[in-house]
Parts: structure tokens; sequence; C-alpha cells
């Protein structure tokens, strides 16, 4: 495997990274996962646009352009003979000493893994996941807004941990005031009735590019979709829930902390929202 580490193509070996690099001694730097699917490259721009907004909001000058930022996405998959991959692209603050102080970190790092994507169990989209809500809230927007994609993720992993050590696979987590936010790397929607529902970004979620997608698609199915406060009680009397994301796709939710949802398993509209969403990977996306 090729990584592309600033600016050069190095054997997965001599990736590395220095120990002074900020990202590693702060979770100082932002990140993106994308996926290719058969060739084609997954709204790279709209990964490539909420890149430059986490990177700006925090101050950190990115040293490529958008389009060479897209190359390097391009070449990695390219140079890896890949077609269906997963992509990781990271910035970091760089290297500096051992202060927080970011003004000594004078040159960002910049990489992009593309690797074979790790798919989750087909028994996952088939039965549906059982999820708990957990005591870790998500970070609030007027601390850390999770809408900044940054390396810093100890808040979803405590939440993941939750889950797991309960004997979950994945977590959701509540704003202070106990509303519906996120789970620990998607997003979260139900459907009721003709309703498709999901928490709004000032709630404290990334605004994640699969769940536009999803909101889109839902629009065309003649769906109610909005964005709406939403609480435990709503997710127990839904009629289906799914998560959305990057690496898992739509993923449907049939149980959440022992309640029953809906038919206690897959619902049409998710079902249906699976389906669009498949072709459309399938037809949209930047070619390599
Ligand atoms: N929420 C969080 C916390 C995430 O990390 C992610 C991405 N893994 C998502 C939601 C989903 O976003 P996207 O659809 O853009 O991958």
């Amino acid at each position: 495997m090729k990584v592309y580490l600033n600016g050069k193509f190095v054997d997965r070996q001599a990736a590395t990274v220095s120990v002074f690099d900020h990202g590693l001694l702060y979770g100082d730097g932002v990140f993106e996962g994308i996926r290719s699917y058969n060739g084609l490259i997954f709204k790279l721009h709209e990964h490539l646009d909420r890149l430059f907004e986490s990177a700006h909001t925090i101050m950190l000058k990115i040293p490529l352009s958008k389009p060479e930022l897209a190359d390097a996405v391009r070449q990695s998959l390219r140079v890896n003979k890949l077609s269906n991959a997963y992509i990781r692209l990271v910035v970091t603050r760089g290297e500096g000493d051992l202060g927080l102080d970011p003004r000594k970190c004078t040159r960002p790092t910049v990489f992009v893994i593309a690797d074979r994507i790790e798919l989750y169990p087909k028994k996952l989209y088939e039965q549906g996941l059982e999820l708990i809500t957990v005591a870790t809230q998500r970070n609030v927007p007027e601390a850390l807004n999770p809408q900044i994609k940054s390396l810093n993720y100890l808040n979803n992993i405590l939440a993941k941990i939750e889950a797991i050590t309960a004997g979950y696979e994945e977590a959701i987590m509540l704003s202070p005031s106990g509303y519906v936010t996120e789970c620990t790397g998607e997003n979260i929607f139900v459907v009721s009735g003709k309703r498709l529902l999901t928490p709004p970004p000032y709630i404290g979620v990334l605004r994640g590019i699969t769940r536009r997608s999803v909101m889109e698609l839902g629009r065309k199915q003649k769906l109610d979709v909005a964005e709406e406060l939403l609480t435990r009680y709503d997710l127990f009397n839904a009629e289906e829930c799914f998560l959305t994301g990057t690496a898992a796709e739509i993923v449907p939710v049939v149980k959440i902390d022992g309640r029953v949802i809906g038919a206690g398993k897959p619902g049409p509209a998710t079902r249906q929202l699976q389906a669009a969403f498949r072709r459309l990977t399938k037809t949209e996306g930047v070619r390599y």
C-alpha cells in the first residue's frame, strides 16, 4: 500500500509522523472519511468543503488547494489500484513543541490513506441494530462544536466504550437537556407516518454528508423531511429508525433501550431509502 504523505507517495511502513505532531499530542487537526464505489468517489466535493470548513474554524491553513487535495485523493486510489475503497483524509497542525501553542507548528501534516473498505456484517443490515442511550453527553456546540470534524474523538469514544461495556455495538448520545443528538459515528433518523425526521445541527450533531443525501432521497420519495428535536420517547414510538454514515451507509435500528422499534425489523421506508442510496452511489461521483 502507498500512502500520500506531505506531497509524496510512500510505503505503508514509511508513512509515519513525528511524536511532536500536535495531531497526536492534542488531537489538533481535522479529517474526512470518504468512499469510492466502482471507480467513482462519492460526494468528494462535499467532503472537501467540510474539511476546509473544519480547518478554517480551527484556524488551520491547509497547504493545498481543494483541486490539489482532490488530485491527491484520486491519485491515492489509482496508485493503489482500488475501485471500492475507504479514503481517510487527514490534516494536522503539524510538528510543534510540547506546549499547546499552534503558532509553533509551522507546517501542517497532510496524509491520505486509501484502503479496501471493511464492510460491516451483512447481518447488521438484514436484522437491524440494537442501540442503547449512554450517560456520556454529546459535546455542546458552545464548547467543541460537533460540526468540526476534528481528530479529537474522545467524546465519541467514551460513548462507544459505554455501549461496548453494556454489550452493544453503538450508542445514542443525548444533549445536556436530554434531546437525541447522534451516534458515535453516524447520524440518526426516525420515520413516523410520512415523516422522516432527524435532529437539527444546533443540538450538537455533525451535518453528515450521508444524512444530507438521505434527506434529499426522502423528499424524492414524497416523505415529509424535517430537522426536529427528538426525545427518547420519539425514538421508542417511531415506526422505523436508522443510522447514516459514509462507512456504514444506512443501518436499520430495531431496538433502543430494550424497546422494540416498529415491527422489530428493517421497515419499508428504510429499505426504500437503502435501495435509492445504493443506486445513487453507482451513478454519482468523481471519476478517477
Ligand atoms: N456523526 C459523526 C460523529 C461522525 O463521525 C460521522 C462520520 N463518521 C457522521 C455523523 C456521519 O457523517 P457522514 O455521513 O458525513 O459520514
